[in-house]
């Protein structure tokens, strides 16, 4: 290195000493993705009391929340999270063995027990007032996931299929909401609101 000469060695040293202070100060701006400021404990209490609020019926896990603390980035892990979470959402079985509320006798009404029995696939002609009917009875809550439903999201659901032998009568019609509908139709599966929900808490 001699032929350099020493000014060149200092100049160069302190030029590499600048060049290494500067990228260890401005770290955070630079590699934005990985050190991107996320309030972790704030996530994970919102996602918890999100899920228990909205969808109480379903018995969620959270060991995905310590399995993925290697994740560097923070909102990767996050997503991996809230993934996870969607997937249980999914693969929870409706409960189909319980008996709904009663409804009294005099809410029926004259053509209900003749359209109570199926004609092939079609669905009743009062369909939308048993629905009617049946989210009163439920309250407007989703009984597969526990959420309050618009009168426009909810869907009738039959405990016991029509090709097992079910058929229309209200003891054997409950409602879901839209995401239950799609997990039971096994439809759209990727477009769940409750994903978006859970994603709106991602910073
Ligand atoms: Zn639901």
């Amino acid at each position: 290195m001699a032929f350099l000469g020493n000014d060149f060695i200092i100049s160069s040293t302190i030029l590499i000493v600048v060049i290494f202070s500067f990228l260890y100060i401005y770290r955070k701006k630079i590699f934005k993705a990985y050190y991107q400021e996320i309030d972790f404990d704030l996530f994970e209490k919102q996602i918890k009391e999100y899920l228990q609020t909205n969808h109480p019926k379903i018995n969620f896990n959270y060991k995905i929340i310590n399995s993925s603390q290697n994740e560097l980035n923070p909102k990767t892990r996050c997503y991996t999270i809230i993934d996870n979470l969607v997937e249980q959402f999914i693969n929870t079985d409706i409960d189909t063995n319980f008996t709904p509320r009663p409804i009294s006798q005099n809410q029926l009404w004259d053509s209900y027990t003749f359209n109570a029995k199926p004609i092939g696939t079609k669905l009743p002609d009062d369909w939308a007032k048993r629905k009617m009917v049946v989210a009163v009875r439920d309250n407007n809550i989703c009984q597969r996931c526990g959420i309050h439903t618009k009168p426009e999201n909810i869907h009738l659901f039959l405990l016991k299929s029509i090709k097992d032998g079910g058929q229309f009568y209200l003891e054997n019609l409950i409602i879901i909401c839209k995401d239950c509908q799609k997990v039971t139709t096994k439809k759209d599966l990727k477009y769940l609101n409750i994903k978006d929900e859970l994603n709106s808490f991602v910073q």
